[in-house]
């Protein structure tokens, strides 16, 4: 800094002292300006040229601006590199100010803070969250704002881990935590969730601050109405929002009208690594919505169609008659195509109501937003008449509910042309009729051409010059221009302005006179212009919940309408949804993996679940039998039934699950810093606390991130836990490549082994991708490595390898000098080491005993074989034949 400040700069730094933590935007007249170290930052993530503000001076303040009428979008930039931006305005007419002119921090932007339009994405919820935790953390609140819909919840949860999951469903832009809270706690979420997190001083979470904060932002007596009252760590949460945006300049925002509770158990829960496994919002190998779930079934025709779409598929339903209520609605529009048609014609006229009205009330539209707010709200009334026939409840209620909104729609009719004028100054923007002044000041300037005509003519007249000329331009004004050759004939009363190379130009009494009218004129109509703007946007903004409750309907009307398009183009059935504990599908398809396929291509599976002879399927199969696509499409089935969507499928039953549970084994993590089994076993270990004799589990080849014998043990482990589950066991489909699993069948009676069939043909497979019961016993690897491109050589030497083991025991090998008996030995032993690590190793014990011949045993042979079982037994391996013919052997 120079030693010399001057008043701006004073200004400027009294300003950024107060937001330190922010890149301060310092409007100056057509651009924003940042300074010293802000400048350095902006510079860099804008990748505009850095500059000084002063460049003599011996340390010149590094400096960089953006123009004011693009700066959306380098203030988007800004948030999503992390960046906290304070937007600095000029707060008094700087025509008027004396002396330097008022500036003032009007906003503060961060990723949970944005509203423009530019910097959201049109079908994504853009959430500020807050986390509170009871003094004992025991129980915990978290509340989530999306400022640019003003829909603003609360929920309160019993652990740590349901904290995390809801966070995760949620997926919040930015975080808001108590400062200093529990390190651990905030590291662990800051490594799930990708977002920023804001530590807030403690006193915004305080109790008694946070309710007082609330009842007086909706003006109520308590928070009783909400239904939040006793809702402590929630109410500390939500108060840390509303404290968090009133620092921010954005307290006062009228379209925040309720805080709305929800209780987790209202949903079915669908934790992070299901919601990631089934693909529902983002494909994994496309990293987008391209090859998800979300592809498929959005049709929606409007940003907040899209945003209720999402939201449905985050929270699919567990109540029969409101699940009921959807399908009904949805089934009604699938059936009937042309009302279908028009409705889905007429939403798609629909702009982003709910943006619109909270941009209004926040005071950043412009008048084309208003007249496309007008236009959205001219469709209510057809789309109203369209819905009238409808006879579902869910329809009827809502076309009850109705509100045309057509009191508003007509006002900005009256008040602004269509389309109005891209840049407000340029006036115009308001209808005649609507002011007399505003008329009188636009004729003034709208007749201003019709006068300089007049004037051209009759100082033609007067001084006889017929090429003589009335100008006005915006450096000089108004003036008369004159050729070189005609200037003796200039009369004396002309006062030289300014001279050209064959012209001069001049300027009279008449003529300044007129001009000051004239510019007046337009300052007062620039004036009432802007008047009327802002008369005309709080009479929306009083009306804004009336908005906020009509965006809603057509929200929901989108998803309805989404849904029976989907159904209706991809031929889906309506499920029918009980409270049993069974799963039926007939002709089952998966969703994405058919869309991507020629028609009639994907081949449909049955598959039946229940709680008495088929709960634990264990699927085997070779690789791409299509196991994986077997489990996801059941999943996806579900899932799309309880929001109340048809389903792919012929026909299906479905009794309600409360949870989904997915596990894919060897899921690379890496990019967390997890080891993949270590995150496997965290992900089974979560289903195996939280899951209810009422989940729907998938698990899809887990235990293979580590040894065989491990994760064999693993899954069978799993197995077993979830099939004696309370004594009732849980719905699973698991798919595996250990074979040895679906012995398990024998043992438990509601485990039941499946295949997807294959046929070998001249070493070639076919995949029928054909649920089957029944276990396979072969994997087909080569068959597959041979079918993606492995070379013949490599090929037929794995044939011969795999010939060798499997008579062999082990490849010729120049090392080896095992004889063939010692092979077998070493065969068997590890077959024997492989059973014992499962329960049923005493089963085959008992095998073993039986079958030993003891009529022929001597007393000391049988001794031997007894100190063989218990020496094995004492050293945790089991018995192997080999050990048990050695006792025996000593016959
Ligand atoms: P697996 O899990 O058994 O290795 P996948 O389920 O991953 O097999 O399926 C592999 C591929 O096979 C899929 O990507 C798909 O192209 C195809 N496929 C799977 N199931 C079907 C099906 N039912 N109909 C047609 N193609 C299928
Ligand atoms: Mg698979």
């Amino acid at each position: 800094m120079s030693t010399k400040t001057t008043p701006m700069m004073q200004q400027y730094l009294e300003i950024k002292a107060k937001h330190p933590d922010a890149l301060v935007l310092y409007r100056m007249g057509d651009f924003y300006e940042l300074f010293m170290d802000d400048a350095v930052v902006a510079a860099q993530v804008l990748d505009i040229a850095l500059t000084s503000r002063d460049r003599q001076a011996e340390n010149p303040v590094p400096m960089c601006g953006v123009p004011y009428h693009a700066a959306e979008g380098y203030i988007g930039k800004l948030v999503a590199a992390n960046h906290k931006v304070a937007i600095c305005e000029q707060v008094e007419d700087p025509r008027k100010a004396k002396g330097l002119v008022r500036r003032e921090v009007t906003r503060v932007i961060t990723p949970g803070l944005i509203l423009d339009t530019q910097n959201l994405s049109a079908k994504q919820p853009n959430y500020l969250a807050a986390a509170a935790a009871s003094s004992d953390r025991q129980w915990f609140g978290l509340s989530f704002l999306d400022i640019s819909t003003g829909e603003f919840k609360v929920v309160e949860l019993d652990s740590s881990d349901a904290l995390v999951e809801e966070l995760l469903r949620v997926s919040p832009k930015e975080l808001l935590l108590p400062e200093g809270c529990d390190p651990e706690f905030s590291t662990r979420l800051q490594h799930h969730l990708q977002t920023t997190v804001t530590p807030l001083g403690y006193d915004s979470f305080d109790r008694k601050r946070s309710e007082e904060r609330l009842i007086e932002h909706f003006q109520v007596h308590s928070l009783g109405g909400f239904g939040a009252a006793e809702m402590s760590c929630g109410i500390q949460a939500a108060g840390a929002i509303l404290a968090y945006i009133q620092a921010n300049h954005l307290g006062h925002s009228p379209h925040i009208k309720r805080l709305l509770p929800y209780s987790r158990s209202d949903f079915m829960v669908l934790d992070e690594a299901t919601v990631r496994n089934l693909e529902i919002f983002q494909s994994n190998s496309f990293q987008g919505r391209k090859g998800s779930l979300l592809e498929v079934v959005d049709r929606t025709r409007t940003a907040m169609g899209g945003r209720k779409l999402q939201q449905w598929l985050r929270y699919p339903l567990l109540d029969l008659a409101s699940i009921n209520a959807r399908q009904q609605a949805v089934k009604e529009l699938q059936e009937n195509v042309a009302i279908r048609t028009q409705v889905l014609s007429l939403l798609e006229k629909i702009n982003d109501l709910e943006r619109l009205n909270s941009r209004n009330t926040s005071g950043s539209v412009n008048a084309r937003d208003i007249v496309s707010l007008k236009k959205s709200l001219q469709v209510l009334p057809s789309l109203k008449e369209t819905l009238a026939v409808c006879s579902s409840d869910r329809l009827r209620d809502l076309c009850t509910d109705w509100d045309d909104l057509s009191d508003i729609a007509e006002l900005v009719e009256q008040t602004l042309v269509d389309p109005p004028p891209v840049n407000f100054n340029a006036g115009g923007v308001i209808r005649v009729g609507v002011h007399p002044d505003l008329d009188h000041y636009t004729r003034l300037s709208r007749d201003a051409k019709s006068w300089m005509a007049d004037y051209e003519s009759s100082e033609r007249q007067k001084t006889g010059i017929s090429s003589l000329k009335v100008r006005y331009n915006k450096i000089f004004g108004y003036f008369i221009e004159v050729s070189k050759a005609n200037l003796p004939s200039v009369p004396a009363e002309y006062v030289r302005k300014q001279t050209l190379v064959n012209a001069e130009r001049f300027i009279t009494e008449a003529l300044k006179d007129f001009e000051t009218q004239v510019l007046e004129a337009d300052e007062k109509r620039l004036e009432l212009e802007q008047q009327i703007f802002l008369g005309l946007r709080q009479k929306i903004t009083r009306e804004s919940e009336r908005i906020q409750k009509m965006a809603a309907v057509i929200a929901g009307i989108d998803c309805l309408a989404s849904l029976a398009e989907v159904a209706a183009r991809h031929d889906y059935c309506p499920p029918l949804l009980d409270e049993t504990d069974e799963i039926h599908i007939g002709e089952g398809r998966h969703p994405v993996i058919e869309h991507f396929m020629p028609a009639g291509e994907f081949v449909p599976n049955d598959l039946d679940m229940d709680h008495d002879n088929q709960q634990v399927l264990l699927i085997t199969g070779p690789n791409m039998a299509g196991k994986s696509t077997i489990l996801r499409q059941a999943a996806l089935i579900v899932l799309l039934a309880q929001i109340g969507s048809f389903v792919p499928a012929s026909e299906a039953r479905i009794g309600i699950v409360d949870r989904i549970f997915t596990r894919v084994g060897a899921s690379d993590d890496l990019a967390r810093g997890r080891s993949t089994f270590m995150v496997e076993m965290q992900e089974a270990a979560n289903i195996l606390h939280q899951a209810t004799p009422k989940s729907f589990i998938i698990l899809d080849e887990i235990g293979r991130g580590t040894s065989t014998f491990d994760g064999l043990s693993i899954a069978w482990a799993v197995a077993e836990h979830l099939h004696d589950f309370r004594d009732r066991g849980i719905k699973t489909l698991f798919a595996t490549h250990y074979h040895e699993l679906t012995e398990l069948a024998r043992t438990h009676s509601r485990v039941r082994n499946f295949n997807v069939a294959v046929k070998e043909w001249q070493n070639d497979i076919i995949f029928f991708h054909k649920l089957v019961p029944g276990a396979t016993n072969r994997s087909y690897g080569i068959q597959v490595a041979r079918l993606a491109g492995l070379p013949d050589e490599v090929i037929g030497r794995a044939r011969e390898i795999l010939t060798h083991l499997e008579n062999e025991g082990a490849p010729s090998s120049p090392r080896s000098e095992l004889t063939r008996k010692q092979k077998r030995s070493a065969w068997n032993r590890e077959a024997g080491v492989q059973l014992s690590l499962y329960r049923p190793s005493l089963e085959w014990l008992k095998d073993q005993i039986l079958s030993l011949d003891l009529d022929h045993f001597t007393p000391f042979a049988a001794l031997q074989a007894l100190y063989a079982i218990r020496d094995q037994l004492r050293r945790g391996n089991a018995v192997t034949p080999e050990d048990l013919k050695r006792g025996s052997g000593a016959l």
